[in-house]
């Protein structure tokens, strides 16, 4: 039997996010102070970020309304399809039932775009002119930038040097949406030009590009920061995905027993799972929940739930959360969207309290993943979305060897039109296994801040 598509209609978009923190057992630890190390209240983050999203950020409420005007921006591409995918439960042979919600239909190809136009938005509505933020492999600065080009705003993106030179396709669409591109670490700041002094031909993080970022808008009064991924209210913003993933399946007439995301800074990971996490910490519904990382950058999996900085040069708050220490320079492998050293508190909290569960696939078993899941279904899914594919196979020749028939259902994050120099690679036989060594971890989980 062929896939099944699930498809909304368009009054069938979210009219609120849901707020994972209203249903949490205990809070999440409080953000504190880089210099005093004390909790932070929103007038020291008010230089940074537009005040709603601040307000967001610390939210208790359960849900909070979507404005009229980023639900209008929703509707160019939510909601998104919900699939079962068939053809692929057919080339495995098992007797589980696998779905996906696909994320890259949206136009710039990954869900980034649910919290770019809301970030945009309330930015403009408080009268921001200009905007900064780092980009790794380009996806979420390509997000931005459409989104702020929509909203009048300016933009200056921070992009972590290796991609700039090696992916300059998504530097293209930054710059057709009128965003300026530095390449990171760059002479525009201080800590770009401490860096360079160090290392003239450093490949750049996102640590350091987060510091430049940061230290801009920091230093200007009509400039604001914002982060693609990480922070509470971001994590919020993408819960649309999972609230419409529940209707789906309601449509579906099923219900997952395991969900399944990637992980770099666990956006579009709890923007899935936490509406049916939710259910789980209110106790109306049970759900497995699995995330699962790169063996190159294991934050979750051999990472430490500590207080760290969001960034290199420590221009940023201290937030308790799984890292691998500020001072990680992630390999260059892959999947560029998932190189980064520490994790979303919110996800590394849940995964403290054992509410989820976290795996890690080195690159070549994902790109196998990949490359099957692309066979059987027909879209070349992004290379981060291909560690959610692998658990998600795992879980179904789990379920093969048991007979089993449980329902998986995984978020496919994003499509990889610009990730195909990474597939060629694979093909040519030239990318190798990569795992982060144990001393390495070791030595940048020694320089983690002392927090009393
Ligand atoms: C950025 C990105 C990711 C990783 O970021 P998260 O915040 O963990 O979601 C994963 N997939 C795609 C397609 C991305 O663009």
């Amino acid at each position: 039997m062929d896939s099944i598509k699930y498809t909304l209609p368009e009054d069938r978009i979210p009219k609120r996010w849901y707020n994972i923190q209203a249903d949490l057992k205990s809070p999440v630890a409080p953000t504190l102070h880089p210099g005093t190390k004390q909790p932070i209240g929103p007038d020291d983050l008010a230089p940074l970020f537009a005040m709603e999203l601040i307000k967001q950020e610390v939210s208790q409420d359960r849900e909070i309304d979507i404005p009229e005007p980023v639900r209008d921006l929703y509707r160019q591409w939510r909601p998104t399809p919900l699939y079962r995918a068939r053809r692929l439960e057919k080339v495995l042979d098992t007797p589980a039932r696998i779905y996906y919600k696909y994320e890259g239909v949206s136009p710039a190809g990954s869900h980034k775009l649910n919290t770019a136009v809301a970030q945009a938005f309330y930015n403009k509505q408080e009268g921001i002119t200009k905007l900064t933020t780092e980009t790794g492999a380009g996806q979420w600065g390509s997000a931005l930038a459409m989104a702020t080009t929509f909203f009048g705003i300016d933009l200056t993106v921070f992009m972590v040097r290796v991609s700039y030179d090696q992916k300059p396709y998504r530097r293209g669409i930054m710059e057709t949406f009128g965003a300026r591109v530095f390449p990171s670490p760059s002479n525009e700041t201080e800590a770009g030009k401490a860096i360079l002094a160090e290392h003239p031909d450093s490949t750049g993080s996102l640590g350091i590009a987060i510091s430049e970022a940061v230290e801009i808008a920091a230093s200007s009064s009509d400039t604001k920061y914002t982060l693609g991924s990480v922070l509470n209210h971001v994590l919020m913003h993408q819960t649309v995905i999972g609230l419409e993933a529940i209707e789906q399946f309601d449509m579906a007439d099923d219900y997952p027993d395991v969900l399944i995301g990637c992980t770099g800074g666990g956006s579009n990971f709890s923007g899935f799972v936490f509406p049916f996490v939710g259910r789980k910490l209110r106790g109306e519904q049970d759900v497995r929940v699995v995330a699962v990382e790169p063996a190159a950058c294991p934050s979750l999996t051999r990472g430490k739930f500590a207080y760290d900085f969001g960034d290199t040069a420590h221009l940023t708050p201290l937030q308790k959360m799984y890292t691998l220490g500020s001072t990680f320079i992630p390999p260059g492998f892959h999947a560029g969207g998932l190189r980064y050293h520490g994790m979303a508190p919110l996800v590394s909290h849940l995964l403290d309290e054992d509410q989820i569960e976290a795996i890690s696939f080195n690159q070549m078993e994902t790109f196998e993943a990949g490359i099957q899941f692309a066979q059987a279904e027909g879209i070349l899914p992004a290379p981060e979305a291909n560690h959610a594919i692998a658990g998600a196979i795992a879980e179904a020749l789990k379920c093969k060897e048991s007979g089993e028939s449980k329902s998986i259902a995984f978020n496919l994050s994003g499509h990889g039109h610009f990730d195909l120099q990474a597939y060629m690679d694979y093909h040519a036989g030239i990318l190798h296994a990569y795992e982060y060594p144990a001393d390495e971890i070791a030595m940048a989980l020694a320089g983690l801040p002392s927090v009393g």
